[in-house]
C-alpha cells in the first residue's frame, strides 16, 4: 500500500519528488535538530492520485490520515478538542519546484466557536484568541471556497473606521468577537454554507484545495511559462501552530543568508513583533530591519545568526528562511534556496567557491543563462516597473536592454532627432537596409512584423543594440506618424520604454539601472571558459562589436555578414551602381570602388582578429534589399546614379522577386555575377597580404552561403582559388586561408557528406535552415507563431530555440556524414540558435567544434558549454 503521509522526523532533503520542497526541507532541519514545530507532510502521489480519481480524497488516503493525526497528538500531547492542550494547525501547499499562484497558506486552522473560547481561556487573552479565529475565517474562505479577499477587508476596515481605531491592534475582543460573526456571516451568504466547525472536516477541506490548487489556471500557465510539468502534483504540509502574534515577545520574520540583491554576505532581511505570517507580507505595517532585532531580543537573534549560519553551511547555498518567535522561542518554519539578482546569483556563486563551500563546477551549475544577459545590459527598476502602462507585451524579445525615449517613425528622423542630442527609439513595421543609420543613432528599435531573424532582429543583435520585434497587437502607421495600441494613441515625440529582455514596450520614461561589470563576473566567466567544450565564436563586422566580443571571451569570429559593410549611404551608391549596372564593364567600375572600401574593413577585422580564425562570409542578401522603395528615394538615387528615374523604374522592377528569400540571393549571386565574390576575395586577400607585410599573421575562412550543391559549390571555389593563387603568385607572399560553406538548405544537409569532400569547414545558418525546412518565412512568421505555441503545435518558437526533432536531426545528420569522409573538417553553428541555451545544449552533444552569435551573447553560451559539460562530468563521476 503506497505511503502518502510522512511525519516530518521521516523525512529528508532527497525527498524533494515526494514531499514537495518545503515538506523536504521541514523534515531535513527536523533531522539537524532545530527548532521546527512538528508536523507531517502528505505526499505529491497522493495528489497526484486525487486529481486522477476525479477529486476525492481515497479511503486509503483517509485511513493515514486518522493515524497519523493521532501519532501526531500523542507526539504533541495535543488534540482538537483538549480544553488545555489544544492542537491548532497551518496548511500549506508545496510543490517540488515552488510556485506562485498556488494556494498557500491556512493558519490556526482547528479554531471553532468552542476552540476559540478555550485558546482565550488558556492564553488569557480574548484579543488573541479571537483574532487568530477571525485570520482563519479569512484565509480558509478565500483558499477553500473562494471567496473572495476583498469581500472580508471591505468589513474589516468599514469596522475600523466605524469604530474610530486607527490600527488593527486596536480593536478589543469584542470588536474581533463581532467581526468573526460577521465572517461566519459571508460564508452563507457566498457560498450557501456555513463556516465548518469540525477540525477534521476543515483539515480535510483545506487538504482538497490545496490538491485542486495544482490544477488552476493561473498555476497551470505559470508552469508553462517556467516550464515545470504539470503531472508532479504538490505537496501538503500540517504543521503545529506557533504564534508569532500573542504578545510583545513574539513576532514573526523572513531572512535571507546573505544580501539577494547584491549578493552581499551579511544577514539581510526584516521582522514584525506581535505579528502572524502574512503582515509582513501585506504592508500595513512597516516591518523592521533583522539588525534590530539584536537590540530587541539578542539571544533569539543570536540564535537566528547560528541557525542561518548552520543552514546555508548545509544547503551549500544562501538561504531565504522563515521564522516565528513565541513568547521568546524562536522557531524555523521555511527554508529554501533564496531568489536573487543576476548580480547577487554570480557573487554569492563566485564567494561560496572562495569560501570553501563548494566547486567551481557547483559554481557554473548555479547561475541562470539569463542572468548573465541581465548583467550584460541595463535593466528597467523594478519598482518603476510595477507603475508603468503597457502599451504590447507581445513582441518577441530579439534583442536585450532597457531603455527609453521618443518615438520617430523614420530613419531620417531618428538621426536628426539624436544629432540634436534626443534619445530615440525607431518604430516600423519592419526594418531594411536603408535604415541602418537611423537603428545605429536609435536606443531601441520596435517593430510589428517579423521574428526573432528578421532584419531587425539580426541587425540590432549584432550592434548590441535593445530591440523588441513582432509586436502584433500594435499598429505602426509611419505614413499618418502614429502608434496605435490596445490603450490608445501614440504620436511622434511621445516617449515610450522598450524592454528588449522580455519583448515589452510601455508607454513613459522608466528609470533603469546600469549593467555593471564586477571581479566576480570575471572570475566567473573565466571558470566557464575552462569548462566550455565548444569554442564560442561571435558574429560581428563592426570594431567595435569585434573588441566587445573578444573581450566577452569569443575565440575568433565565426561571422562577418559583408552585406552589413554596405549600410553607410556612401557605399550603399556603389552597391546600388553595381545591381543597376547594365553592362559588364559597368559593373567592374562599380565593384573595384567597392573594393577599396572591403579592403580597408577586412584589414581592420582581420588585425582584431590576428592569429584567431575569422569567419568572412561572401555576400548573401536579396538584391532588391538594397534598392529604394519610396518615391522619394528612387527620385535620390536617380539623381545619385545619373538616370532617368523611369529607366531607374524599369531596372527595379526587372529586379524585383515574388519570392525575394527562396530567390536571387547567396551563392546564387555569384553564379551569375561570378565578379562579384571575386572582388571579395580579392579584397580579403589583399588585405592579409598587408597585415602580412607588417608583421601580422591572420587567419581568413572564406564562407559560401546558400549552398545547395556540391557543383555550385565546386564553381565558385575553383574560381576563388584561381584568383587568389595569381594574386599570391604576383605578390610571392601566401596567405594560411581555407575555403567552406554555410548549411543553410535541407538539401545541403543531405549531401553534407558529398560537400564535406570539398570543404575545408561547414557552417550550419540555422536562420535559413528552420526556415526552409518548415517553409516559415523568417520575416512573417512571428504573425502565427504565438498561435501555433498557444495551440500546443509548437512548444517554441523555432527559430529562437532549435526544433531538435526536425532542424535538430537534420544538424546532426550532417555532422555525423560530414564528420565521416572528411574527420578534419571544423563544423560550427552560426544562425541565432548558436547564442541559445537550450539549443546550445543539444549542439554540445554533438560532434560540433563551435558556436557563434552576437558578441553580447558570448558569454551566456560559454556558461551554456560550460554547464553541457560540467553535467556530463558529474553523471560518469556518479
Ligand atoms: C543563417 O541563415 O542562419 C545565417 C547565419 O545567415 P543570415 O542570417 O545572414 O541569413
Ligand atoms: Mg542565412
Amino acid at each position: 500500500m503506497a505511503k502518502y503521509i510522512y511525519a516530518f522526523d521521516e523525512g529528508q532533503k532527497s525527498m524533494k519528488d515526494l514531499l514537495g520542497g518545503k515538506g523536504a526541507n521541514l523534515a531535513e532541519m527536523k533531522r539537524l535538530s532545530l527548532p521546527v514545530p512538528d508536523g507531517f507532510t502528505i505526499t505529491t502521489e497522493a495528489c497526484i492520485e486525487y486529481l486522477k480519481q476525479g477529486a476525492k480524497l481515497s479511503d486509503t488516503l483517509m485511513k493515514q490520515l486518522y493515524t497519523e493525526l493521532e501519532a501526531f497528538s500523542q507526539r504533541s500531547q495535543k488534540s482538537f478538542s483538549s480544553d488545555t492542550e489544544l492542537l491548532l494547525v497551518s496548511v500549506r501547499s508545496g510543490a517540488k519546484i515552488s510556485m506562485p499562484g498556488m494556494m498557500d497558506t491556512i493558519l490556526n486552522l482547528g479554531l471553532n466557536d468552542e476552540n476559540v473560547k478555550k485558546l482565550a481561556v488558556k492564553t488569557n487573552d480574548a484579543r488573541f484568541a479571537f483574532d487568530c479565529y477571525r485570520r482563519l475565517l479569512q484565509m480558509f474562505g478565500e483558499v477553500v471556497y473562494g471567496i473572495p479577499m476583498a469581500s472580508f477587508d471591505k468589513y474589516f476596515n468599514q469596522y475600523k473606521k466605524q469604530q474610530g481605531y486607527q490600527n488593527d491592534a486596536d480593536i478589543p475582543a469584542e470588536g474581533l468577537k463581532d467581526i468573526c460573526e460577521y465572517y461566519k456571516a459571508i460564508y452563507l451568504e457566498k457560498v450557501y454554507k456555513p463556516f465548518p466547525q469540525e477540525p477534521v472536516k476543515q483539515l480535510t477541506e483545506a487538504i482538497e484545495a490545496v490538491f485542486k490548487s495544482w490544477d488552476n489556471e493561473r498555476a497551470r500557465i505559470y508552469r508553462e511559462l517556467n516550464e515545470i510539468p504539470h503531472d508532479i502534483g504538490t505537496a501538503v504540509n500540517i504543521q503545529e501552530m506557533v504564534f508569532g502574534n500573542s504578545g510583545e515577545e513574539s513576532g514573526t520574520g523572513v531572512a535571507f543568508t546573505r544580501n539577494p540583491v547584491t549578493g552581499e554576505a551579511q544577514l539581510f532581511g526584516e521582522y514584525l513583533l506581535n505579528a502572524q505570517g502574512e503582515d509582513v507580507v501585506a504592508g500595513i505595517r512597516t516591518p523592521k530591519d533583522i539588525d534590530t532585532l539584536k537590540g530587541q531580543m539578542p539571544t533569539v537573534y543570536q540564535q537566528f545568526v547560528e541557525v542561518s549560519q548552520q543552514l546555508e553551511m548545509h544547503y551549500k547555498d544562501m538561504q531565504d528562511i522563515e521564522f516565528t518567535i513565541e513568547n521568546g522561542k524562536l522557531y524555523i518554519l521555511q527554508t529554501r534556496s533564496g531568489k536573487r539578482t543576476a548580480r547577487a546569483a554570480i557573487q554569492i556563486a563566485v564567494d561560496l567557491v572562495e569560501e570553501g563551500i563548494i566547486t567551481e563546477e557547483e559554481a557554473l551549475q548555479r547561475v541562470d543563462i539569463k542572468s548573465i544577459d541581465q548583467l550584460l545590459h541595463p535593466n528597467f527598476d523594478e519598482g518603476a516597473l510595477k507603475q508603468a502602462v503597457l502599451v504590447s507585451d507581445m513582441g518577441l524579445p530579439a534583442s536585450p536592454g532597457a531603455t527609453s525615449g521618443k518615438i520617430v517613425f523614420s530613419a531620417e528622423n531618428a538621426k536628426f532627432e539624436s544629432e540634436k542630442g534626443n534619445k530615440v527609439i525607431l518604430m516600423r513595421p519592419e526594418t531594411s537596409p536603408e535604415d541602418i543609420e537611423g537603428m545605429i543613432a536609435s536606443e531601441a528599435i520596435v517593430t510589428t512584423h517579423g521574428g526573432m531573424t528578421s532584419h531587425a532582429a539580426v541587425v540590432a543583435r549584432g550592434m548590441g543594440k535593445c530591440c523588441v520585434t513582432g509586436c502584433s497587437n500594435i499598429e505602426i502607421n509611419v505614413t499618418d506618424k502614429i502608434v496605435n495600441y490596445p490603450g490608445g494613441t501614440l504620436y511622434e515625440g511621445d516617449i515610450v520604454s522598450v524592454d528588449g529582455a522580455k519583448g515589452d514596450v510601455y508607454k513613459g520614461e522608466i528609470a533603469t539601472i546600469e549593467a555593471e561589470s564586477s571581479e566576480a563576473f570575471e572570475t566567473f566567466m573565466k571558470w566557464s571558459a575552462s569548462k566550455a567544450r565548444l569554442d564560442v565564436r561571435m558574429n560581428a563586422e563592426t570594431v567595435p562589436d569585434i573588441q566587445a566580443g573578444y573581450q566577452f571571451g569569443a575565440k575568433g569570429i565565426g561571422l562577418v555578414r559583408t552585406e552589413h559593410m554596405f549600410f553607410a549611404p556612401e557605399r550603399l551608391v556603389e552597391m546600388r551602381r553595381f545591381i543597376l549596372s547594365d553592362t559588364h564593364d559597368q559593373r567592374i567600375t562599380a565593384l573595384n570602388k567597392i573594393k577599396t572600401y572591403q579592403v580597408v574593413d577586412f584589414e581592420k577585422i582581420l588585425e582584431l582578429s590576428g592569429d584567431r580564425p575569422t569567419i568572412i562570409r561572401l555576400l548573401d542578401p536579396p538584391l532588391h534589399e538594397f534598392l529604394p522603395n519610396s518615391q522619394e528615394d528612387k527620385q535620390a538615387v536617380a539623381n545619385q546614379l545619373e538616370v532617368p528615374i523611369n529607366e531607374l523604374e524599369q531596372l527595379i522592377e526587372n529586379l524585383n522577386e515574388v519570392n525575394p528569400m527562396l530567390g536571387h540571393r547567396g551563392c546564387r549571386l555569384a553564379i551569375t555575377y561570378p565578379e562579384l565574390y571575386l572582388m571579395q576575395v580579392e579584397a580579403i586577400i589583399e588585405s592579409a597580404l598587408r597585415l602580412k607585410a607588417q608583421g601580422i599573421a591572420c587567419q581568413p575562412e572564406i564562407m559560401i552561403p546558400l549552398v545547395s550543391t556540391v557543383a555550385e559549390f565546386s564553381i565558385l571555389k575553383t574560381n576563388i582559388n584561381e584568383r587568389i593563387d595569381r594574386i599570391q603568385q604576383e605578390a610571392k607572399e601566401s596567405i594560411d586561408y581555407s575555403i567552406g560553406t554555410m548549411i543553410e538548405t535541407p538539401r545541403a544537409c543531405l549531401i553534407a557528406g558529398e560537400l564535406a569532400r570539398e570543404c575545408d569547414f561547414m557552417s550550419f545558418g540555422t536562420n535559413d535552415l528552420t526556415q526552409l525546412t518548415f517553409g516559415f518565412s523568417r520575416d512573417d512568421a512571428g504573425k502565427f507563431i504565438g498561435e501555433y505555441a498557444d495551440k500546443g503545435i509548437l512548444a517554441k518558437d523555432p527559430f529562437q530555440t532549435l526544433d531538435i526533432e526536425g532542424v535538430g536531426n537534420l544538424v546532426k545528420m550532417a555532422t555525423e556524414q560530414a564528420k565521416a569522409v572528411n574527420p578534419e573538417i571544423k563544423i560550427g553553428v552560426c544562425g541565432e540558435l548558436g547564442g541559445d541555451h537550450k539549443s546550445i545544449l543539444y549542439f554540445n552533444k554533438l560532434n560540433i567544434d563551435y558556436v557563434s552569435c552576437s558578441p553580447f551573447r558570448v558569454p551566456g553560451a560559454l556558461l551554456s558549454t560550460a554547464q553541457c559539460e560540467v553535467e556530463v562530468s558529474h553523471k560518469y563521476a556518479k
